[in-house]
């Protein structure tokens, strides 16, 4: 079947049964291509929040997926391939947060959203990168912050804030592939261009940065930026959207090692099976739902 004939039939059985698709900027450009929504962590969990469609179909990773089942419990979510999952999120467990909650029994857990629905439930506050300062301004100075699972993300918004925090030591080893002398190698041939980082690189690439942005960031900052010519340090899916979006500038991957393997199982035959056998459900169990989603509602006001 050629792709043609595959986004035909996905739009036919999008419509038969009131199917939203919800792809993340990280999806091959097919996927993006075909989705109602793209986005970022945040981007789509809002509008997983708004939608009126019965079937969520997630282009992205499980705990994305998951996250819009902790939001709307009323509807069915559906993942194109269930393998895929996010390694940062399987680095911290929840017998693991338990152990360092006992060890700082009175610190606030601030939780990043690439983590288990069962992680989230044991935490306090939910964020993204793109709400993860705003998100440790809004707690009481005060209180002790532990932040999990990435540490990257944490000593940025450490940075910040001049908030001290306890991190826990997960990591993105997609953006961990982006190495400062990529960075440097690319500004020697690329003297002109802006170079964007997203915060789950390492701290020695953010420091070479002109921006930290998270995705949803970086596609806004590259709309209005006057400049023409940008270095991307995130997963380099992102670049087929700014490209998309800004025929007349150019965007050069830091380096083309940051593919993220999970994000990439996303097929448009595999969202053609999805849709025609309505696999893979993703559910969450009600006692743990409900706890994921007070963190998550938490973030989602300070953000909207
Ligand atoms: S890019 Fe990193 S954080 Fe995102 S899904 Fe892949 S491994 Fe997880």
């Amino acid at each position: 079947m050629s792709n043609e004939e595959i986004i035909q039939k996905i739009k036919q059985l999008k419509e038969k049964h009131d199917v939203v698709i919800l792809a993340h900027n990280y999806q091959i450009p097919e996927v993006q291509d075909i989705a109602d929504f793209l986005g970022d962590s945040l981007g789509l969990s809002i509008e997983a929040s708004k939608t009126k469609a019965k079937i969520i179909l997630f282009c992205g990773v499980k705990f994305m997926a998951e996250t819009a089942a902790i939001i709307c419990p009323d509807k069915t979510v559906l993942m194109p391939d269930e393998n895929a999952g996010c390694p940062m999120a399987n680095m911290i467990t929840v017998r693991q947060l338990r152990e360092m909650k006992k060890l700082y029994p009175k610190a606030k857990v601030v939780c990043y959203v690439n983590s288990t629905a069962a992680v989230k439930a044991e935490s306090d506050i939910c964020c993204t990168s793109a709400n993860a300062i705003k998100v440790v301004n809004s707690i009481p100075k005060e209180d002790q912050i532990i932040f999990i699972p990435d540490k990257s993300l944490g000593d940025y918004v450490s940075k910040q804030t001049g908030r001290e925090m306890i991190l826990w030591n997960g990591y993105c080893p997609t953006h961990h592939r982006i190495l400062a002398q990529n960075i440097i190698n690319m500004k020697a041939k690329y003297p002109n261009a802006k170079v964007m980082v997203h915060p789950e690189c390492t701290a020695d690439v953010i420091e070479l940065a002109d921006v930290v942005l998270s995705t949803g960031g970086m596609i806004k900052y590259a709309k209005e930026s006057p400049d023409k010519e940008f270095i991307v340090g995130t997963e380099i899916g992102l670049l087929y959207t700014l490209s998309k979006q800004n025929p007349d500038k150019k965007f050069y991957p830091a380096t083309k090692l940051s593919d993220c393997p999970n994000m990439k199982l996303n097929t448009l035959e595999k969202i053609l099976w999805s849709l025609e056998d309505m696999v893979y459900k993703v559910t969450v169990p009600e006692d743990i739902r409900v706890k994921a989603w007070n963190a998550i509602d938490k973030m989602l006001k300070i953000s909207q």
